[in-house]
């Protein structure tokens, strides 16, 4: 199914003007941010009208907004704004990314579609929200090395939804979206795009029918907003905020200003983080107290490598490089998986999705790549050296 909706504007353009077309005819050059939580009005005939059409359709309210649970125009600036990106027709913002995985799960549970389809390693959470079962979700695990064919074969009629992550957290193994979207049939497949940013990849234009992001990532990305988003046709799109609606895992509008602010600068961001990673994927690849860096094909700011020795003690060692989970901010930060973003996730587990105890997650910044080598290199001296590693491509 084709659904994208190519843009004629570049995607650096697309950055900082989507979301704000209407900006300058309003007098205005920064995007205002409405905080209301209701809206006067004395006209309730029109009102109640507004209410049933929403309630008959999920399109977005047409005329003025009612309550801040069923829209708001801050919000919905940053969804018209990721859709551009993403080349989708519309988007969906939710309270976080858990929050917009938990929404699609209600809109393909609630038509009877409870089953998944799924491949390992995902984001810790979203593996345990689905093998918890908590949303009655029912889970089959695809093994990669079967490809296509094996998610293909995994689909049941009651399948409502195939989920994978490319390159995923935290491993940055890399699958074919467009050969995987052939293999899903009439099945939505749900692309994690958190690690790649539509900068390096929009898997809509690979056949993927919805694209998740955590916003609290690389799209906010200075580390202080909490947000998700679903990019998706608008038949999903208005399923999704009836559910938002019902539930109301609401992004709040000025978490959906911040994102908007830091979607300007998205493009610039990604391509400078990435330029460093790849010099420092360079240099890990050519110590020999690193045991294994894996980077994806595609590219990207999120680099994993393997230690010899205890990887504790590189999270210690650190002073200039945040030791925190999370990703995507202008600073680097790094994080042992096995610790904490895929603590949830039971160890077998984790080992069956390639997470080593040994590996560390990095997301790097927009520091000196200097500066992040010199801070490594000294985390990295409590450990010991050993042969020297062959640079490996991540793979599954
Ligand atoms: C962080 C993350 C999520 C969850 O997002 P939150 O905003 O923390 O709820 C989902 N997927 C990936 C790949 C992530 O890194």
């Amino acid at each position: 199914m084709e659904t994208t909706h190519r843009s004629p504007r570049s995607l650096a353009t697309e950055a900082v003007h989507a979301g704000r077309d209407d900006l300058a005819a309003l007098g205005l050059h920064a995007a205002p941010l409405d905080l209301s939580t209701t809206y006067p009005s004395h006209d309730s005939r029109a009102e109640a009208a507004r209410l049933d059409e929403f309630a008959a359709t999920g399109a977005l309210p047409q005329g003025p907004p009612v309550y801040a649970r069923l829209d708001n125009p801050t919000v919905a600036r940053f969804e018209r704004a990721l859709a551009r990106l993403e080349g989708t027709e519309s988007a969906v913002a939710f309270a976080s990314g858990m929050a917009a995985l938990s929404a699609v799960l209600l809109v393909r549970g609630s038509a009877g579609l409870r089953h998944v389809v799924a491949v390992r390693p995902l984001y810790g959470c979203s593996d345990h929200l689905l093998s918890g079962g908590l949303l009655g979700t029912e889970v089959t695990w695809a093994d990669p090395a079967d490809g296509p064919a094996g998610i293909a074969r995994a689909i049941r009629p009651d399948t409502g939804l195939v989920m994978v992550e490319t390159p995923a957290n935290p491993t940055l193994a890399e699958l074919d979206l467009t050969a995987l979207a052939q293999s899903c049939g009439s099945v939505p497949l749900l692309a994690d795009n958190t690690f790649a940013t539509p900068v390096l990849q929009r898997p809509a234009a690979h056949g993927a029918r919805l694209v998740l992001h955590s916003a609290t990532k690389y799209l906010g990305g200075h580390g202080d907003v909490l947000g998700g988003v679903i990019a998706c046709d608008e038949e999903l799109a208005r399923q999704l905020r009836q559910v938002r609606f019902a539930t109301g895992g609401v992004l709040h509008p000025l978490a959906g200003y911040l994102l908007l602010r830091g979607l300007s600068t998205l493009p610039i961001r990604v391509r400078a983080q990435s330029a460093t990673a790849a010099e420092l994927v360079r240099r890990l690849a050519a110590d020999p107290r690193i045991a294994r860096v894996h980077y994806p094909s595609l590219g990207g700011a999120m680099v994993a490598f393997e230690v010899h020795g205890d990887p504790h003690e590189v999270i210690a060692g650190v002073r200039l490089i945040t030791p925190a989970v999370s990703l995507g901010s202008v600073d680097t930060l790094i994080q042992h998986p096995g610790s904490i973003s895929h603590r949830i996730v039971a160890e077998d587990d984790r080992r069956t999705g390639g997470i080593s105890e040994k590996v560390l997650r990095m997301s790097v910044g927009l520091e000196d790549a200097d500066d992040l080598w010199a801070d490594l290199d000294t985390a990295l001296s409590a450990l010991p050296s050993q042969r020297r590693p062959e640079p490996q491509p991540a793979g599954r």
